[in-house]
């Protein structure tokens, strides 16, 4: 560690902007958002653009058998694991245009005021666009992060197939983004994401800068309620066994059951059948769904086992059968402290509010922490809007935000 204090960096506004503003040109809808849809023309020829900028600005370019993109600035400690930074550069299919793209061109700016500057690191730096987080022309998201992280085979990803029957590969290798197995990425020292925040958070709380300490948990529950259908008229109110009336107070038990563990803790039923679902007929079965969430894994599982002996009792005091079925389980990411601590002080060093905060969505970060520490820092979402054309983020956010990106990469390079 050295305790030599670096002069505080500054990113340049104008350059950053037109870089935002050349990339808000490809795939630009009517209302000002993006489509770019992973391995479409557009994304191939943002992709062509962004290579470009990595080779005007001496990085040495790769791209992975995945299509992620690195761009390299070597350190002086040439074997030294290098300092990645980056995000993706594909949209939704009516996208915004900072969702993503604000984590690379961020990176990217950070490394010309280097440049600039001629600040030679002890790490190497990579920046990375990584490919198909969107995961909305080829389910699921977070593919290329994924891919490289271990989490996904190389067989299942390029056979992931959209719409129209095209295959992941095939449509890479179309726009001319098949690299090497080779050029993937290896021995990483640290991870770092600048992302719009998606959510309302910051605004509402008038703070700048988000330093995301993880992303929650989930566990999605499937609940089959049987009873017996039967008329509604002739059948006496004492010997019915109505399937929704045991799902109503199964519902209002899940939802207390979240009161019951601590405030953060989330439990949403979001979507119900009936049937038969007529009006003169007893309801005979019900299926609903559960989403549980906390930061907290022991108190994600706390709550789902509540949840479960809540409507396991419900249904053994009105008579119908259970069934319940786990259909998906993600443990809560925890984002590095260290990392963490270079956002707070970067944002401090500039005179920027800054609060810790937990992310409600999924990034890359999230499987890049599986292999290596890794942290996020997040910029306002005017109204907390996302993955729709009215996204915004003010240009004076996203320029405190490159500022402290700029400060976190220079630290972690130089450790
Ligand atoms: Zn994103």
């Amino acid at each position: 560690m050295k305790e030599v204090k670096q002069p505080l960096l500054t990113i340049k506004m104008d350059r950053l902007k037109e870089m935002i503003n050349i990339s808000a040109g490809i795939g630009t809808l009517s209302k000002g958002g993006l489509c770019r849809l992973t391995l479409s023309d557009e994304d191939k020829e943002m992709r062509d653009i962004f290579v470009g900028w990595l080779e005007d600005n001496r990085l040495q370019v790769r791209v992975d058998d995945f299509g992620n993109i690195y761009g390299r600035r070597e350190g002086r400690i040439k074997d030294a694991a290098p300092v990645m930074v980056g995000s993706h550069l594909d949209t939704q299919p009516e996208g915004g245009r900072f969702d993503g793209i604000l984590g690379v061109l961020c990176a990217l700016e950070a490394i010309q005021v280097l440049n600039d500057h001629q600040i030679e690191t002890d790490r190497p730096i990579e920046i990375i666009n990584f490919t198909n987080e969107e995961g909305t022309r080829f389910e699921p998201a977070l593919l290329g992060s994924g891919a490289v992280t271990g989490i996904f085979s190389e067989e299942y990803v390029f056979g992931r197939t959209d719409r129209a029957g095209k295959t992941f590969g095939e449509e890479l290798k179309r726009i001319g983004y098949a690299g090497s197995k080779a050029a993937r990425l290896a021995n990483v020292h640290r991870f770092v994401e600048l992302h719009v925040e998606q959510g309302p958070v910051l605004e509402r709380d008038k703070i700048t800068i988000g330093a995301v300490e993880g992303v929650q948990g989930m566990t999605w529950l499937e609940v089959k309620v049987t009873g017996e259908a039967d008329h509604a008229g002739p059948t006496p109110m004492p010997m019915r066994k109505d399937a929704l009336v045991a799902a109503s107070k199964m519902i209002t038990a899940i939802q207390e059951a979240a009161f019951e563990v601590d405030e953060a803790a989330t439990t949403t039923v979001g979507r119900i059948e009936i049937s038969p679902n007529s009006i003169n007929c007893v309801p005979g079965q019900v299926i609903f769904s559960i989403d549980v969430r906390h930061f907290d894994n022991a108190l994600k599982v706390k709550t789902v086992e509540l949840v479960t002996d809540k409507i396991t009792q419900i249904a053994a005091s009105e008579k119908v059968g259970l069934e319940i079925t786990k259909l998906w389980d993600i443990d809560a990411t925890h984002f590095s402290q260290d990392i963490l601590e270079k956002v707070i002080a970067g944002a401090d060093a500039h005179g920027y509010s800054s609060k810790r905060m937990i992310s409600g969505a999924g990034h890359d970060a999230k499987y890049m922490n599986d292999i290596v520490p890794s942290a996020m820092i997040f910029v306002p979402s005017v109204n907390g809007k996302s993955h729709c054309q009215e996204e915004l983020t003010y240009w004076e956010d996203i320029e405190k935000g490159a500022n402290v990106l700029l400060y976190v990469v220079n630290e972690l390079a130089q450790e």
